[in-house]
């Protein structure tokens, strides 16, 4: 595909190995139930990885909804009525095109075998040919609802948030009083049966997405569009994500969904290649149309200066919180020589940082334990703080460094004497002594110095 964009090699200083590892040496991310052989593409986010999620969907709602007038939260059932699914097309048209090797019976998505296999074998078994003819899988995971289990029963996992928000468009309009242009978030975990699931948490059966459904005047739908598009690729650039490893790919025209007037993705260039992190789309009124047609209720909006009756078309900006883990860790990391040694160091954004400060007392002992506890009761009810006494201090520095701790704060034999602490910069290393009392304004100021736009 030549559209413009550099297609040179990804500059990211990781594969998608080593991040596994990290993250599962350091308590970001485990292979789902691991004492049982783990279970395909299911992950466990560990307790650093909880607070990195935390820190997207904060900053994501806080970007999204807590700065603006104009969009409300939401957050709808993940299992609901199964018509939503036909109205929304899901029950007869959410399918991958899937293809068997005739050799190993192995299963793969016909539009991704030229990427896993160029010479166009099979890629569980190389160097035999020959597929299926394309079926269309229906990518929906359902179960059984109650206490009866046949077909009546039959319900879906959702497999994305977005129909939330199109259902409930009038209850949130009329009870929150909401003119156009307004819009609706939510944050929560879809579900898909993926034909292949692969590179770690980029492709999963279970994740989790930020979408938000923004209503406005037909006739206004390609300026927020193209407005949407903007704040979407800012917000990347605000948790610290290079420029360098983002670009905006708009859809070709046959790429597009039949309803969709322009589709735009935001892509990283992974390890292996250009991907999927967010998608913007302009989706016309195809939704509501649908919703009301099936429901019998109306969907529109009551414009009361023209009084009128529309229905609003909607712009789409959708994202999934594990891919956006998944690049922050890859964007992030960087190994550098340091004298012998090689230093490896997550350059997470304070933000984003799953502990902003660490308080690490040079030793265990009954003089400075005291004195480093004290520390960090102040420093907890301010910042992300974590205490860590056990090993050799360069240990844990090099622990919070693969971690991205921004600051390291060390108490040492000279702070029973001088009440002072010295502050040790992740990036620089640098190291600066500061008295306890003005300790919350040095952290605040090496933070804020440390949160760039990139
Ligand atoms: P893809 O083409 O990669 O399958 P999609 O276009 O089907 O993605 P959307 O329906 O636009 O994805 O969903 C919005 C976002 O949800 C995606 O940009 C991605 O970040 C996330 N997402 C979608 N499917 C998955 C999945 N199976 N695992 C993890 N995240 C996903």
């Amino acid at each position: 595909m030549d559209d413009g964009f550099d297609q040179s090699p990804s500059m990211m200083k990781a594969d998608i190995e080593t991040i596994t590892s990290l993250a599962k040496r350091r308590g970001f991310v485990f292979p789902s139930a691991e004492i049982y052989g783990g279970f395909a593409a299911a992950y466990d986010y560990g307790p650093l990885g909880v607070e990195l999620k935390r820190n997207i969907r904060e900053q994501w709602w806080k970007s999204m909804v807590d700065e603006r007038d104009d969009v409300v939260g939401l957050e709808a059932a993940i299992i609901s009525n199964p018509a939503v699914w036909k109205a929304a097309g899901h029950l007869d048209a959410f399918n991958d095109p899937l293809v068997e090797c005739l050799d190993c019976q192995a299963r793969f998505r016909e539009d991704h075998l030229a990427d896993e296999s160029p010479d166009g074998s099979c890629p569980s078994c190389p160097g035999t040919q020959g597929f299926t003819t394309p079926k269309q899988f229906n990518m929906m995971l359902s179960t059984i609802v109650g206490p009866v289990s046949d077909e009546s029963g039959r319900a879906y996992m959702r497999p994305e948030t977005a129909q939330g928000m199109f259902v409930n468009f009038s209850q949130v309009q009329s009870t929150m009083r909401k003119r156009l242009p307004f819009g609706i978030a939510q944050i929560g975990k879809s579900f898909r049966n993926e034909i292949t699931v692969k590179q770690f948490i980029f492709r999963t059966r279970e994740f989790e997405q930020m979408e938000m459904e923004f209503f406005c005047y037909p006739e206004d739908s390609d300026e927020w569009y193209e407005y949407w598009k903007t704040k979407r690729l800012d917000w990347y650039h605000s948790i610290g994500i290079r420029s360098e490893h983002l670009r905006l790919r708009a859809h070709d025209p046959e790429e597009l969904s039949h309803y969709s007037s322009g589709t735009t993705d935001i892509e990283v260039h992974f390890p292996w290649g250009w991907g999927e992190l967010e998608g913007i789309a302009n989706r016309g009124n195809y939704d509501l149309t649908q919703h009301a047609d099936h429901s019998g209720q109306k969907l529109t909006y009551f414009d009361q200066d023209r009084n009128e009756h529309i229905v609003p078309h909607v712009i789409e900006p959708a994202a999934g919180v594990d891919r956006i883990f998944l690049t922050l860790l890859l964007d992030a990391y960087d190994e550098e020589k340091v004298g012998e040694d090689t230093r490896t160091v997550l350059r997470l954004s304070p933000k984003i940082a799953p502990v902003n400060v660490a308080v690490l007392p040079l030793s265990r002992n009954e003089k400075l334990t005291p004195t480093a506890r004290n520390v960090m009761d102040v420093l907890r009810s301010q910042f992300k703080a974590q205490y860590d006494d056990a090993q050799s201090i360069g240990r844990r520095y090099r622990r919070q460094d693969e971690i991205g701790t921004p600051l390291c704060i060390t108490v040492d034999f000279e702070t029973m004497e001088d009440d002072a602490v010295t502050i040790r910069n992740r990036d620089t290393m640098a190291q600066e002594r500061v008295p306890i009392s003005g300790l919350i304004d040095a952290c605040k100021h090496n933070l804020e110095a440390m949160t760039v736009e990139k």
